[in-house]
């Protein structure tokens, strides 16, 4: 069981919840967010239901969920979550949801102004209605480029400013996350801290919205808990972003599971997208993919592009560039009215 405190709920009636429960025996873990407090109850359900904790002052809900994730399952809210992207920075807003369908794209590494620039441009012209591009990348070789850090978040800001695309990138160390999210409109998990708990408590604890991308071992189960240790520290604008899992297949980078979409659709009330790019780690893929991605019902999908990919700072043999984006821009504006939704897009597709 878990108790929501109000926002402005006061220390003493906090207290007088934890008091109320371990009073029965049981155990009350408080997890105080940015934005709200969440108490964890671990005991005899039925002796905390006898408790009447609802009526207590602080008190805003009380969530009977059998799953193991409680904040993000879809028997606590079985609404579909939309989730607002850009409002503090001067970007143009944008929300992920399931009304329609967000084409996320840039870089993967953001390796100079004017590359960025570029980049930026052409995913705007490709329809899209965020810029993507990493500024601390976590490499699997520690020789491989680390990205430009806090000179790269700068360079996606001034990209913003040129584009109005509000900006998502990944924070790789809880140190970081005040750092990145004084630039960025949204904050990526990559799919290797997908169970770095310090960090998802970390950006739980941010003001802006996160990315969660599943992890290459991870389960959707474990990828739902992920999610809930962000939503336990008072952040529930979470969208899940489904990029790929290791299998046996050595022909692709990884395969991406289409079917996690449906399932965590009937699990969570989470938005999720599809990674086509780094699930296959094949240019030639990426549009098949991204195919397949607005069919299974997805709300939106996360591809690189770059002007001249293999030149990239991160030697991508996977970014689309020139023709690829303006055919995957076309098979946007064709498919996504067809599954009845409509395509988040800042200017009119090329
Ligand atoms: C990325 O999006 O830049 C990335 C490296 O993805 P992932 O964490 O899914 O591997
Ligand atoms: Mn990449």
């Amino acid at each position: 069981m878990v108790v929501v405190m109000s926002p402005d709920a006061s220390d003493t009636q906090i207290d007088a919840v934890v008091q109320r429960v371990r009073a029965t025996g049981g155990e009350a873990f408080v997890s105080r967010g940015v934005r709200r407090t969440i108490i964890g109850l671990v005991g005899d359900i039925d002796e905390f239901r006898a408790l009447n904790l609802r009526s207590m002052p602080g008190v805003a809900d009380i969530i009977h969920v059998s799953t193991p994730y409680k904040l993000v399952s879809v028997d606590h809210q079985p609404a579909r979550s939309t989730v607002l992207v850009g409002t503090d920075t001067g970007a143009q807003p944008v929300t992920i949801g399931p009304d329609s369908f967000t084409l996320i794209a840039g870089p993967c590494t953001v390796d100079s102004v004017d590359s960025t620039l570029e980049a930026a441009e052409m995913a705007k012209a490709a329809g899209a209605a965020m810029l993507r591009g990493g500024a601390f990348r976590p490499r699997t070789s520690p020789q491989a480029c680390q990205g430009l850090g806090k000179n790269g978040l700068r360079i996606l800001a001034e990209a913003r400013d040129v584009t109005g695309l509000p900006v998502v990138t990944e924070v790789i160390d809880a140190a970081d996350v005040p750092l990145v999210s004084e630039y960025a409109d949204m904050l990526q998990i990559g799919a290797g801290n997908m169970q770095n708990y310090p960090l998802l408590q970390a950006v739980g604890e941010a003001t802006k919205p996160i990315l969660l991308k599943r992890g290459v071992h991870a389960t959707i189960e474990e990828w739902l808990l992920a999610a809930e240790y962000v939503a336990q520290r008072g952040n529930l604008d979470i969208v899940l972003c489904e990029r790929g899992i290791r299998t046996f297949e050595t022909s692709t980078t990884t395969t991406l599971d289409i079917s996690a979409v449906p399932v965590v659709q009937r699990l969570s009330h989470l938005p999720v997208v599809v990674d086509p790019t780094h699930a296959a780690g094949r240019r030639e893929l990426v549009l098949p993919l991204s195919r397949s991605a607005i069919a299974a019902g997805a709300d939106g999908i996360l591809v690189d592009v770059h002007p001249d990919p293999d030149s990239a700072a991160s030697d991508d043999p996977h970014a689309l560039a020139g023709a690829d984006v303006r055919e995957l821009a076309s098979a946007l504006r064709r498919m996504v009215p067809v599954v009845g939704r409509r395509l988040n897009r800042r200017e009119p597709v090329a």
